[in-house]
């Protein structure tokens, strides 16, 4: 999509430079279509409710939530996180978690969805999982909090922290679209299937998206082991050492290519 701006120009030549084709690229690739949306906040409970949009498909019902989204500011994103009842896994959420970090970094992280711990707190990626995360980021010299940030797949924890079911997973990506065009980071790391399959919109195999560079939009993406599987399998710590290595390298050629 040509859009003229030099900025986008800019960032194709860079890509191209890092040879990157899209091999998978995220569904609705392009804004949504512009729906007049009500100016009021969001009513997330809208989507649930059938009376007052007895005349309106679920579908048009979706996509104006969607829009309306997009069009959100960080704090307004933070509040309509914090009150969202789109889906059932609102019911059994102590807490939401929006993620945490600087939203001005260049490395977004992204996971499956908060663990117990997280849902406590709500904050992603405190319990071991999260210290292994923390110590996967100091490998490469990196620190929570600092030029990173660290957010999932689905904002409420599923229970028995099971994997977030495709509606779930659905309802909350709007959310995960905004906090990525808000940030705007140079490069996404996706931490295990759930988070790759969700990005990318494939359903391959981890092993083999590994490895290699995709895009989510124009921003690529590199795939690696969840850290929670790592602490079930010492053994993929070689792998996830490959990985963090590649994404350090990528972010070289990408900060060197920017100047
Ligand atoms: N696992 C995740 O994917 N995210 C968290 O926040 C915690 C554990």
């Amino acid at each position: 999509m040509s859009t003229g701006d030099p900025r986008h120009a800019r960032r194709k030549l860079l890509l191209d430079e890092l040879g990157l084709t899209p091999l998978w690229r995220a569904r609705d690739a392009g804004r949504p279509e512009a729906v007049d949306i009500r100016p009021t906040a969001i009513e997330d409970s809208a989507v649930q409710t059938g009376s007052r949009q007895a005349d309106t498909s679920h579908v048009d019902v979706l996509k104006e939530r969607r829009a309306e989204i997009l069009r959100m500011g960080w704090e307004q994103l933070q509040a309509s996180v914090a009150g969202c009842v789109a889906c059932p896994l609102c019911e059994s959420r102590s807490r939401t978690v929006f993620g945490v970090g600087d939203p001005n970094a260049d490395w977004l992280c992204v996971g499956e969805g908060p663990g117990a711990q997280e849902d406590a707190t709500g904050e992603p990626f405190v319990g071991p999982a999260g210290h292994l995360l923390d110590n996967m980021l100091a490998a490469i010299d990196l620190k929570r909090g600092r030029n990173v940030f660290i957010t999932n797949i689905v904002k409420c924890r599923p229970p028995g922290n099971r994997e977030p079911a495709p509606d779930e997973a659905d309802r909350c990506e709007p959310y995960l679209a905004r906090q990525i065009e808000l940030i705007r980071p140079k490069l996404i790391i996706a931490l295990g299937k759930t988070a790759a399959s969700n990005l990318l919109h494939t359903n391959a195999s981890l092993s083999s998206l590994r490895a290699r560079l995709h895009q989510y939009l124009d921003i690529p993406v590199i795939v690696t082991y969840h850290p929670a599987y790592l602490l079930r399998n010492l053994p993929a710590k070689a792998m996830v050492w490959e990985d963090l290595c590649f994404a350090r390298s990528t972010m070289t050629t990408l900060l060197q290519l920017e100047n």
